[in-house]
């Protein structure tokens, strides 16, 4: 499947890692829109999260298990941040594999992610 975050998944495109697991992989977003902009994803391919069935939601789980880890460690949970995942044809999702934003680092206006 020629899918741009299973690439990176895999390393055949470079990401700068934030975070990576043997389930979940985290990136800074290459167009930021916020001082922090993270991409969190699971390794396994999923369309989004329309895709994912009852059997393989504990990813979801552990996706924001990781969010809170990651905020922790970076610094940014304390003040909050934000997490956005955008679903489908009218959900604005451009890159077809799961994936949540993750913005931070400064006091964020509604709907930031809808500006790209
Ligand atoms: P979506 O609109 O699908 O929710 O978000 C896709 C995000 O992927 C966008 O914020 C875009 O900037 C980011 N993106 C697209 N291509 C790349 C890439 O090659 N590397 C990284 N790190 N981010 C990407
Ligand atoms: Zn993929």
């Amino acid at each position: 499947m020629d899918c741009l975050f299973c690439k990176i998944v895999k390393g055949e495109i470079p990401c700068t890692k934030v975070y990576e697991d043997d389930k979940v992989l985290a990136f800074n977003d290459i167009n930021p829109v916020a001082p922090y902009h993270i991409l969190v994803i699971p390794k396994q391919h999923f369309d989004s999260i329309a895709d994912v069935s009852d059997k393989d939601m504990e990813i979801v789980a552990h996706i924001h298990s990781v969010i809170n880890k990651i905020a922790i460690d970076k610094g940014f949970s304390d003040a909050g941040f934000r997490i956005i995942n955008n679903c489908r044809e009218d959900g604005g999702q451009e890159v077809k594999h799961l994936h949540y934003h993750v913005l931070a680092g400064k006091k964020l206006p509604l709907y930031e992610a809808e500006k790209k």
